[in-house]
């Protein structure tokens, strides 16, 4: 296993075509914008290395029974998807932001599914290839990105109907020794921190659309491909002096639009190739597993919790009821999203291929709280923080000699406390709750595998309701016993 150190070195060997404002990166690692998510990724090797974590972050891989970072494991039992959850809490509350490496683990382990189900219907070899590929993943300790939204072009027209056919990333060449690929994947999380890349269609295809239906990796410096890194809400104050102002003086998260270009992949690298009725499947698996992974937001609700109440001490209002009662609130929906996410892995089951599935139904479920539940918690830590969390004048008025005296005399509040840590804790909740942070606790909370109607659609698809009405009917007297 790389340890933080080794991971920021192997980043530093990637050639990515990287584009930030316009212009390409010479150094993408050192770039201070983007470099606090390098810093948040890096967590997931350096705790990896810690007794106290060993447990969580780090486990036997089934394929060689050497010790792996979790995040390159095919989960072998429920025990194992227990542990996932718990892991994204744990990296959520010590980063408080996204960590980005779940969603190549979730590709991994869909895949581990997917390829083996599609070989027993057409005896290929999909299955051999990506337990291969597997295995350098976890020797390696390699970050994958899971790269499965579609730019999607006109939502009411399939793939093949599109005006521009490049709308979904699709096979434009197959050759002797593997095939060519064009199209682009949305809102990539932890992309320019990744070694790989993981494509995988983003939608079921019906067989027009068989050229949509590929899943393939490849090293993310592959010639062709290009980033272009989104914007954040306050994304510039990383620029500024100082750190007060960023909230979160070390870690962030990153997405990117990833472009293939004409791309081409060598047929060790294919997972799906035109077995378009298995591309359902492996996106339901993919969507399933990263609904369980919002643990992680779990994780970063606790540090908005703690901050909260941090604040509340600070401000002198941790005694009124009304403001314990909204702590209590928080905590009340916080556990419960933590409840869900366990849930859906302690009933996982076992799939043919030996990996083990979490349970569809839960982690939908989980995942619509999610698309709700951070918003209250945000709201509920606006409401007790107070209004200064977007009023609040810059680290630089209170380092002003002119100025910096009114700031620490009119902003005081209990005696003993500094104003830069009142000033620290309130820019703390600014970032999580409409800063840089928020981009992963509540945007993608709401559209992070799958918008909250993708998630009601399975729900309705998952729940047994002929069992529940036959129960009703019988207890009723319409039906005998
Ligand atoms: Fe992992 Fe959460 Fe980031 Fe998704 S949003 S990659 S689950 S930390
Ligand atoms: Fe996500």
């Amino acid at each position: 296993m790389m340890n933080a150190e080794q991971y920021e070195q192997s980043l530093r060997k990637l050639n990515l075509v990287v584009y930030l404002f316009g212009e390409r990166l010479s150094n993408v690692v050192d770039n201070p914008l983007l470099r606090p998510s390098m810093n948040a990724v890096a967590a997931t090797y350096e705790l990896a290395h810690r007794p106290e974590y060993e447990d969580l972050l780090t486990v036997a891989s089934h394929l060689t029974g050497r010790k792996i970072n979790r995040f390159c494991h095919i989960h072998q039992n429920a025990g194992d998807l227990v542990k996932k959850t718990k892991m994204g809490r744990l990296l959520g509350s010590l980063t408080a932001c996204c960590f980005q490496r779940c969603v190549g683990m979730d590709a991994l382990n869909a895949l581990s599914i997917a390829t083996y189900d599609i070989d027993k219907k057409y005896g290929s070899e999909y299955n051999k290839r990506f337990l291969d590929y597997l295995e350098y993943v976890q020797e390696k300790d390699l970050v994958c990105d899971g790269a499965m939204t579609d730019v999607k072009g006109d939502r009411a027209r399939a793939p093949h109907e599109q005006d521009d056919p490049d709308m979904y990333l699709h096979v434009v060449e197959t050759l002797k020794d593997g095939i060519v690929v064009r199209g682009a994947k949305a809102h990539q999380t932890g992309a320019v921190n990744s070694h790989e890349i993981i494509v995988m269609p983003t939608i079921a295809l019906r067989e027009e659309d068989k050229d949509y239906a590929v899943a393939f990796a490849l090293p993310s410096d592959t010639e062709g491909i290009t980033y272009i890194i989104g914007r954040q809400s306050c994304d510039l104050r990383k620029l500024e002096e100082g750190l007060i102002d960023r909230g979160n003086q070390y870690y962030g998260g990153h997405e990117a639009l990833v472009v293939f270009d004409n791309v081409f992949v060598p047929w060790e690298r294919v997972f799906m190739f035109r077995e378009y009725e298995f591309a359902g499947a492996l996106v339901e698996y993919f969507a399933s597993y990263h609904r369980q992974s919002y643990a992680c937001k779990v994780g970063v609700g606790d540090v908005l919790i703690g901050a909260t109440q941090t604040i509340a001490e600070y401000n002198g209002v941790e005694k009124a009821s009304h403001v314990k009662d909204k702590i209590i609130e928080m905590n009340h929906l916080n556990e419960t999203l933590f409840c869900g996410s366990l849930a859906c892995a302690a009933e996982g089951h076992c799939k043919a291929s030996g990996t083990y599935m979490v349970n569809t139904l839960l982690a939908n479920v989980c995942k619509q709280n999610v698309t709700r539940f951070p918003y209250e918690i945000a709201r509920l830590a606006q409401d007790i923080a107070g209004g200064l969390v977007v009023t609040l004048p810059s680290e630089k008025d209170l380092h002003s000699p002119e100025v910096g005296k009114w700031i620490k005399k009119y902003y005081r509040t209990k005696t003993g406390i500094p104003m830069d840590h009142r000033m620290r804790i309130l820019r703390l909740i600014e970032n999580i709750t409409m800063g840089t942070a928020a981009v992963g606790y509540l945007t993608e909370s709401m559209h992070g595998a799958g918008s909250p109607q993708a998630q009601r659609i399975m729900i309705a698809r998952e729940v047994d309701m002929s069992l529940k009405q036959k129960n009703a009917k019988i207890l009723s007297g319409i039906e005998k016993r």
